[in-house]
């Protein structure tokens, strides 16, 4: 019997389809940039966020890496979220490495980053400041959508401040599926986006940064310096063509599987889950640590996976289909009766 898998989208085993073409890829030497399936995946996703450059790198965490070092000198600093990845789930890394310094911000209800909060941290240029330089946003964000509108203000506000943007898209072909628009209405309001392929998309590996020629050129010489340089890697890309091919159209159902689990779950007492939060392909659940510890022992005796917390991220992907949900939602009503 295989497993229900809700504790991340990354959790995804990749397709027979995604095998062959990841077998039969084309392959070269990526460093020297003459590996064939590379360039393709990095051309379509330029392309396809509508920036003139793109670089395959390991991981999305890498990818946030380069790009806050391409954006940001040592002594500068951007402005993010103290809840996005980029300042918390990333080990420090663009301070520790880049000696780049974070300005955080909360995060807001909606998952934006009030713009009025934002101006009230930027620096004025004066030596006992570091530089601000880079916003950086996040979408989606724990599952939330942030609008257009709000992306193309921010965007401006950052720009009438000298600021470049970069967009933390880790999710970004979940957020443009509920948005109804393309890729390019979503990074034209950044000047780099992060788009990661081994989310929802369901490729074993890797990410991608869009952005200007110049920075994809900086980002190039910080992914070797942090050994994301990588060889025949048109294996790995070929799953991410393949992933943005066949994969992207149905994002919609993970979106819909996740609106009706937690529809079939409101009823429970002992459970909260906020309705209007499940945007894309989350739903988080709260309730007390003792009632999510034994709900995940009793889950784990019919093969459904969910990590135990009091606030639980129980996230839906191509290897839960809506029979699954089903499945699940049967076995927490069966635990709470
Ligand atoms: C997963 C994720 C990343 C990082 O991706 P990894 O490939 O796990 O390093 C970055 N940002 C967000 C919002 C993510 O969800």
């Amino acid at each position: 019997m295989k497993a229900i898998d809700l504790r991340s989208d990354t959790v995804t085993q990749p397709t027979e389809g995604m095998r062959k073409v990841m077998a039969a890829a084309a392959v070269g030497d990526d460093v020297f940039q003459d590996d064939p399936t590379v360039k393709k995946l990095e051309d379509k996703l330029a392309e396809m966020s509508g920036k003139a450059d793109a670089l395959f790198v390991p991981s999305g965490t890498m990818s946030n890496l380069v790009a806050l070092l391409s954006h940001c000198q040592r002594g500068e600093e951007y402005i993010v979220g103290q809840g996005y990845h980029t300042y918390l789930y990333e080990a420090g890394g663009a301070p520790v490495l880049g000696s780049v310094i974070p300005q955080t911000l909360p995060v807001e209800k909606d998952g934006t980053l009030d713009l009025d909060k934002v101006a009230s941290v930027i620096k004025v240029d004066d030596v006992h400041f570091a530089r601000s330089k880079l916003l950086c946003l996040e979408n989606t964000h724990n599952g939330k959508v942030i609008s257009l509108e709000y992306m193309q203000k921010a965007y401006d506000f950052a720009k009438s401040k000298g600021l470049s943007v970069h967009l933390d898209g880790a999710r970004a072909f979940n957020a443009i599926t509920e948005l109804n628009c393309e890729l390019s209405d979503l990074a034209q309001h950044a000047d780099s986006v992060s788009i990661c392929l081994s989310k929802g998309l369901g490729a074993p590996v890797g990410s991608v940064l869009c952005a200007d020629k110049e920075i994809i050129q900086w980002a190039r010489r910080w992914r070797k310096m942090v050994g994301g340089g990588m060889r025949q890697s048109g294996v790995l890309a070929a799953a991410g063509i393949y992933a943005l091919d066949e994969h992207v159209q149905r994002l919609a159902i993970d979106h819909a599987n996740a609106k009706v689990l937690a529809e079939r779950l409101l009823g429970i007492p002992q459970l909260s889950i906020n309705k209007d939060l499940v945007q894309t392909n989350m739903l988080f659940v709260k309730t007390d640590m003792e009632t999510a510890t034994s709900l995940a022992n009793h889950l784990k005796q019919h093969n459904i996976i969910i990590i135990p917390s009091e606030t639980m991220r129980w996230v839906m992907h191509l290897d839960v289909s809506s029979s699954d949900v089903k499945f699940v939602s049967e076995k927490v009503k069966e635990f709470f009766a």
